[in-house]
């Protein structure tokens, strides 16, 4: 991507860090109010350096916005026994509001114990599961009505709603099926009455999917997958991929130089969709204090 895209490509950009910061500011606002400080736990095994990085940054998100950060360190080769007594622990302890587990855990070859994540993710308590990854949270995304929103789609939907982009009607083409991003993203979509389709692995002719969609959400993790060429003239392009081009540099899943040229409004990556994916998981935090009675 290159350097000077926000002046080259001006007010296509949808600028995320933007907007997240506001965002963030908003929750801030909220959290200087009340009399007892949210309270967020982070718990991460191993030394992955990825993970590491995101977890630093949810803790600078809280510090950020006054809410109290609690972060747990747990060593590769913690057993699943060992995480699920500190997860009943954080249920139990009645000033934590939001119960985060940095995922992946790791895997038996990186030396872990082979933790179970859907046993982790079930542990933690409904109310304090800010990640919405738990059943009934799902259900309640399903449904329409969640107060717990999975950070990533509900971060698209904000940067969408504050781009000024009508969903109503559109032809929206969420590309990727995983259960953190590409089907809550569907119907998050759908409840704002898009028109939906969702791709992946096996569909067939995604550049043909791609020419009808007014709205495009690339959720895939494959860098560059998607071409000036497959975009509809005018259509609306999000970003949700974080990968490392040939480079080594970070870059997303859609080609920006050759998209933003076609495209009517379009994420960066860096600075698009990542920065929101924290300030709805501040968000979350901030609805589970007020929902535990926190004013
Ligand atoms: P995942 O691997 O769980 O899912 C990828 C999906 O892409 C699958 O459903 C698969 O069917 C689909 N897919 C694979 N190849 C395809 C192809 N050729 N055509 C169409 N679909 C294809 O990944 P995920 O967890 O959903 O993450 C997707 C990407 O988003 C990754 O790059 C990840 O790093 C990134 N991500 C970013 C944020 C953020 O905050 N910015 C948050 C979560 C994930």
């Amino acid at each position: 991507m290159a350097e000077n895209i926000y002046e080259k490509y001006g007010n296509k950009i949808i600028d995320g860090k933007r907007i997240a910061a506001e965002y963030r500011a908003e929750i801030a606002t909220e959290v200087a109010a009340m009399e007892r400080k949210p309270s967020l736990a982070v718990i991460i095994v191993g030394e992955d350096p990825a993970s590491q990085v995101y977890v630093r940054n949810k803790e600078r998100g809280c510090a950020e916005v006054g809410m109290t950060s609690l972060l747990y360190r747990l060593p590769t080769e913690t057993t699943e026994e060992e995480l699920l007594r500190l997860i009943e622990h954080l249920n139990a302890d009645s000033d934590v509001d939001g119960i985060l587990v940095q995922l992946p855990l790791p895997s038996v070859r990186d030396g872990g114990s082979g933790i179970d994540e859907g046993a982790v993710i079930a542990a933690v308590s409904p109310e304090k599961d800010v990640d919405a990854f738990r059943a009934e949270n799902v259900g309640h995304i399903m449904l329409g009505d969640a107060q717990l929103l999975p950070c990533t789609p509900a971060g698209v939907m904000v940067l969408l709603e504050r781009s000024g982009v009508e969903i109503e009607g559109k032809r929206c083409l969420v590309i990727g099926r995983s259960n953190i991003v590409g089907k809550p993203m569907a119907m998050l979509l759908l409840h704002k009455s898009g028109t939906i389709t969702v791709a992946h692995s096996r569909s067939r002719d995604l550049p043909a999917l791609c020419r009808e969609a007014d709205i495009v959400v690339a959720a895939v993790g494959r860098a560059k997958l998607i071409t000036g060429d497959m975009i509809k003239p005018g259509a609306v392009v999000i970003d949700v991929g974080m990968n490392r081009d040939e480079n080594g540099k970070l870059c997303g899943d859609v080609d920006f130089d050759s998209v933003a040229p076609v495209a009517s409004k379009i994420t960066p990556v860096p600075g698009g969709v990542g920065p929101m994916t924290i300030s709805m998981l501040l968000r979350n935090t901030l609805t589970a204090a007020r929902l535990r009675g926190k004013k």
